[in-house]
């Protein structure tokens, strides 16, 4: 007798992971009237490392789905500070600005949509492998396997199943870890801050409820000279002023700060295995140019009016649904994700920290137009 028991029900779609890429893709497709399941590792609601800072860009389309939070009481952030390491800083007028939101509340606001919409979700559940035979999916996940006409991949940055797959990507390490903490502080609820430091930079702006997050990036080296997170923070971190006054004077919300290791930015395949790939799966952006999110709101938007017409239309091969999804997804983001890798090299060191400032402070129209070109037009 196998071990292994197939759902009896063909999915049209099932989405892997629960993300803002997952949720959103999940809401869209359900509500064109097709069978969508949802297989996510954790169970909602559950914080995860992200600055938090969401790009205006996506404001319309998610009104236009009924989903835009007011209800959560988002912020409203339209101006932007750059500190050196040494504290310098200067701050310029965000073009479109953004809203900050925590990702507890956000998604979890999403997750309830989703299932109001007829998504079903299976939580507490990692898949780990996808087989595709006679153009259809078989998605494993512990002892059981769930069939579907089509499988997104919306799995984020990195996942062991991306080992399974056996993703290119995945073999070269990354040297990026990321830390986040929620603290009650004094901090202006306009503002999103990029504080540098030596061998990373933190992003602090304001979400819901007056409270603050504080997200950093650091080089995993560094991390490990220090020996653990509290002591790389008193060594490194607090010699920025700005930073100094966020760690030694707020109260911190969560017992342990949230971390995550190996953040890669290397480039992926936005088509793996029949598979479109969605969000950080697809792609990840550098978090400086705060705009991972809106990427993966936008190509939930682009995979999923794509799969509704590979669904609906029976001339409309999945070998075009592919060929489609590559194409809108490289015309949409492969330059504002090589932009954003260049941009990351300014950060994380004394010198290049505090040419970036001078650059703000002498020419605004030059710095303008990097803040330009990470992020995306309103769709
Ligand atoms: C330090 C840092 C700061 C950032 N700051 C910002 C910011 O301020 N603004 C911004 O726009 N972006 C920011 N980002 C980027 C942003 O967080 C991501 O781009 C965004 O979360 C991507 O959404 P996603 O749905 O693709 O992935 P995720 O939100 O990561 O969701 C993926 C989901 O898949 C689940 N999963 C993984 N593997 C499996 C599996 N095998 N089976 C089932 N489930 C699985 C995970 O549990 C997870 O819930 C930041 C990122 C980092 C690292």
């Amino acid at each position: 007798m196998s071990t292994l028991e197939i759902n009896e029900k063909m999915k049209d779609v099932v989405i892997i992971g629960g993300g803002l890429a997952g949720l959103l893709s999940a809401l869209q497709l359900a509500r064109e009237g097709l069978s969508v399941c949802v297989i996510e590792k954790k169970s909602f609601p559950f914080h995860r490392v992200c600055g938090e800072y969401i790009s205006n860009e996506v404001v319309p389309f998610l009104q236009s789905l009924g989903v835009f939070p007011e209800q959560l009481h988002p912020t409203n952030i339209t101006q932007f500070q750059l500190s050196a390491v040494n504290g310098k800083s200067a701050t310029l007028p965000l073009d479109l600005g953004g809203f900050g939101i925590s990702r507890y509340n956000f998604d979890l606001f999403l997750y309830e949509k989703a299932k109001q919409a007829g998504v079903t979700f299976i939580l507490n559940t990692e898949v780990q492998g996808v087989s595709f035979h006679e153009n259809h999916f078989l998605v494993s996940h512990g002892v059981e396997k769930t069939e579907a006409r089509l499988v997104l991949g919306c799995f984020g940055k990195r996942s062991k199943l991306d080992v399974a797959l056996n993703r290119k990507f995945i073999s070269k390490r990354s040297p990026y870890v990321g830390v986040k903490y929620h603290v009650r502080t004094d901090f202006p609820s306009d503002l999103v801050a990029l504080h540098n430091f030596e061998g990373g930079y933190c992003g602090v702006s304001n979400v819901e409820n007056n409270i603050t997050n504080l997200c950093y990036l650091v080089n995993r080296d560094l991390l490990r000279r220090h020996g653990n997170i509290a002591k790389m923070e008193t060594a490194v971190l607090i010699k920025n002023p700005h930073l100094k006054k966020l760690f030694t004077e707020s109260e911190f919300l969560f017992e342990k700060p949230e971390t995550i290791n190996e953040i890669s930015f290397a480039t992926k395949e936005p088509v793996q295995n029949h598979m479109l790939m969605i969000g950080d799966a697809a792609g990840m952006i550098t978090p400086l140019c705060g705009n991972g999110m809106a990427m993966a709101i936008r190509s939930s938007k682009i995979a999923s009016e794509l799969a509704t017409r590979f669904m609906v239309e029976t001339n409309y091969s999945r070998q075009s649904l592919e060929n489609d999804y590559t194409k809108q997804w490289t015309a949409t983001f492969s330059k504002r994700l090589w932009f954003g890798r260049q941009v990351q090299k300014l950060f994380g060191s004394k010198l290049a920290s505090n040419m970036a400032i001078k650059l703000i402070v002498h020419s605004p129209f030059l710095a303008h137009r990097i803040v330009k070109g990470t992020h995306g037009e309103v769709f």
